[in-house]
């Protein structure tokens, strides 16, 4: 059987991280995806902001759709306003930047394998089919990259189960044949866009676009299919549907996402923004962590997983996860309260950043509505 120090299973953007770094420090690694072509089917609206991923990843041109300059946010009564923010991120071309990030790993003397899906794992070895066959790879240690719909967890005794109020069930299109401003995202709020959530309209041009709506099923019966239908129907009456996605973003990080012999990184260790449902740099940030600590635990030092982890991206969601739990019970009243605040503080200005922090507070102080909420959860 062939052994390697090192076993990544799932090669999207935490996996190939994961495995880069780890090969860098001089390990072997094995990088496993499921799937013939690293990246497709695309499940994502592509968009990452700049700072999310500064000193991580450097973003190179040929990765990107759209380069963005701010936000049009549009309340429940469809009022707007625009956030100006030049250069605050990006629309990604997924199906270009995943396997790109495959190929560093690759480069960096990762052996990656597609067409293999990981069915088990046990008495430290990985079985995997491919091509109708099973074979087993040996290992010293595994990295748990295989994203929402992991089974690595499991495989190690983890409870990965979700409330139903810890998910954002969520329906997008690639829409073509559209007009829309290609430098702006568009994010609406309000009950009839996006239950508990909200809807995104993410440029790839000025005729195409990642439109999607989340619904969290607590707060509504309906479907995200039947309310996207009904928006695009009213909103792009006359738009070319190329391809429909449906997936769900966890908003909970899970309990326990390391033992003896493993982590878990990315979706799979839910660690995508509650607030935005935004995972790609939090899973390239844990995969960076995950490669580094696992091959440093190998060579018997100090193991800093989990302090770097919190540094990096565990205390920002926590605080997201507050504002979460208040938002989830907002009515369209209260949104168009918060929409009043939001177009106060950063309508028409040139901001270098959006503080969710200085939105956070001076609603709380000014709606005494949210402020009630707010305290029964800290209090609770
Ligand atoms: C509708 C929607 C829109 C989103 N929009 C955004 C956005 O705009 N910006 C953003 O930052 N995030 C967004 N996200 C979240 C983002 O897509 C994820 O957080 C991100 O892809 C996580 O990366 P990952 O590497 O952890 O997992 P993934 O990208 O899911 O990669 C996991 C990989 O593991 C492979 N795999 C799974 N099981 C196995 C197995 N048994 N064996 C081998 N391989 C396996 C899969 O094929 C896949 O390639 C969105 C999510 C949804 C559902």
């Amino acid at each position: 059987m062939e052994r390697f120090d090192i076993i990544v299973i799932g090669a999207g953007p935490a996996g190939s991280a994961a495995a880069y770094t780890a090969a860098r420090h001089g390990v072997s690694v094995l990088l496993l995806e499921e799937h013939p072509k690293i990246g497709i089917p695309v499940v994502c609206a592509e968009g990452i902001s700049r700072k999310s991923i500064a000193g991580y990843l450097d973003i190179e041109q040929g990765w990107i759709s759209q380069h963005l300059n701010g936000a049009i946010i549009r309340g429940p009564h469809d009022q707007e306003f625009r956030i100006d923010y030049p250069g605050c991120g990006w629309i990604l071309d997924r199906a270009t930047f995943d396997p790109a990030l495959a190929r560093m790993a690759e480069n960096a003397g990762v052996q990656v394998k597609t067409r293999s899906k990981v069915v088990g794992i046990h008495d430290r070895a990985v079985t995997v089919a491919h091509e109708g066959r099973t074979a087993e790879y040996g290992y010293n240690f595994v990295i748990g990259a295989d994203g929402m719909k992991s089974r690595v967890g499991t495989w190690f005794d983890v409870d990965t189960r979700l409330a139903v109020d810890e998910i954002t069930v969520c329906a997008e299109y690639l829409l073509e044949d559209i007009n829309v401003d290609p430098s702006y995202v568009e994010l609406l709020f309000g009950e009839r866009y996006a239950p508990g959530a909200y809807a995104w309209i993410f440029p790839k041009s000025s005729s195409s676009a990642n439109v999607g709506l989340g619904v969290s099923p607590v707060r509504t019966r309906r479907r995200a299919r039947e309310i996207l239908d009904e928006w695009i129907k009213r909103e792009f009456p006359s738009a070319t549907v190329k391809q429909k996605i449906f997936g769900g973003v966890s908003a909970k990080v899970l309990e326990r996402f390391s033992g003896n012999r493993f982590y878990l990184v990315g979706d799979a260790a839910r660690l995508t923004d509650p607030l935005s449902g935004a995972g790609i740099a939090n899973g390239i940030k844990s995969g960076v962590i995950a490669g580094r600590s696992a091959v440093a635990r190998m060579k018997g030092k100090k193991d800093a997983f989990h302090a770097e982890l919190k540094k990096a991206v565990l205390k920002e969601i926590a605080y997201n996860q507050g504002i979460r739990n208040v938002y989830l019970k907002l009515m369209d009243s209260e949104y168009e309260h918060v929409f009043r605040i939001a177009k106060r503080i950063l309508s028409g200005h040139a901001v270098s950043g959006v503080s969710i922090r200085r939105i956070a507070r001076e609603v709380m102080i000014f709606s005494p509505l949210i402020f009630k909420s707010a305290l029964k959860l800290l209090f609770r």
